[in-house]
């Protein structure tokens, strides 16, 4: 597997590959890599001839009291895990690489940030944009995967790759949970082993409100659970991201909250 640190690098291999009739299937990961990150690189590999993955904690889509600093970092694991994975190359930029100091443009999404995890973390989605951008330029894949887990975040990478008519195909892949229902992410690591306990049940009790459709109920059954906070707990149109009473198969549940320092995200399709 080659490691990439530079632009001209990716782009120099990804160059002789499509040269020789290669199709390139992109994985965009901040690292800390799980079970999850790797049934993107499954997916990819459903659509495509080879597979290249990136890491890069994005600083920009992360606010101010958020946790990039301690976000985890494992670089030597995740590069073990890509080659088992097979992996053709994996590009690590440094901040710097990717970020000039006078970087003016943006990419403000005008509609969709402004529910879930966008109200209530100001500013990542434009960051998020930015970010993928850049990346879908660098590598030009033929297909890029997202998780449905980060639901929002790849509503608005399909509508910004149709808005900017950028020549890849995104792909939605289904959320790779632990045995107890909790989604895998990266920042599950900062759990304590009681908080993991709790963790798991939201997974249960997002799915117990899908069959009873009482909200109320659910919020009070995360709090009894030990969250300590609940930013949302909604039922939304997934076509739209608007908020609805109807269910049927365009419905989906969407919780995030906090255990501790925390927030943890899940969300559930009515016809899963
Ligand atoms: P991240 O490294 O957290 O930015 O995630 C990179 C990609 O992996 C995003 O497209 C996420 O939606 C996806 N992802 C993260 N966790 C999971 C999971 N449990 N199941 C499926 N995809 C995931």
């Amino acid at each position: 597997m080659e490691i990439f640190k530079t632009k001209s690098e990716i782009r120099d291999f990804i160059h002789r590959q499509k040269s020789q009739g290669k199709t390139i299937g992109f994985v965009p990961t901040m690292g800390a890599l799980h079970q999850g990150h790797l049934s993107l690189i499954d997916d990819a590999k459903k659509h495509s001839d080879i597979i290249i993955c990136s890491i890069f904690v994005n600083p920009i889509q992360f606010g101010v009291n958020e946790d990039f600093s301690k976000y985890p970092r494992q670089e030597d694991k995740d590069i073990e895990l890509l080659k088992t994975k097979g992996c053709s190359a994996v590009f690590m930029p440094l901040k710097e690489e990717i970020y000039s100091s006078e970087n003016i443009t943006k990419i403000m999404p005008q509609k969709y940030t402004d529910v879930l995890c966008g109200k209530f973390r100001p500013g990542h989605f434009e960051g998020v944009c930015l970010v993928v951008t850049k990346l879908l330029n660098i590598v030009t894949p033929d297909v890029a995967v997202f998780g449905q887990k980060d639901f929002q975040q790849l509503f608005l990478i399909k509508k910004l790759v149709e808005d900017l008519d950028i020549n890849t195909k995104i792909i939605g892949a289904k959320i790779l949970k632990e045995q107890d229902g909790l989604a895998m992410s990266s920042r599950n690591q900062y759990l304590s082993p009681v908080e993991r306990n709790i963790a798991g049940k939201l997974n249960t009790i997002l799915k117990e409100t899908l069959a009873n459709k009482n909200l109320e109920k659910g919020k009070r059954e995360i709090l009894e659970a030990g969250f300590d906070k609940i930013d949302y707990l909604e039922f939304r149109q997934q076509d739209n991201l608007e908020e609805t009473k109807d269910f049927n198969d365009n419905t989906r549940i969407f919780a995030a909250a906090w255990l501790g320092k925390t927030r943890l995200i899940d969300n559930i399709s009515y016809d899963a």
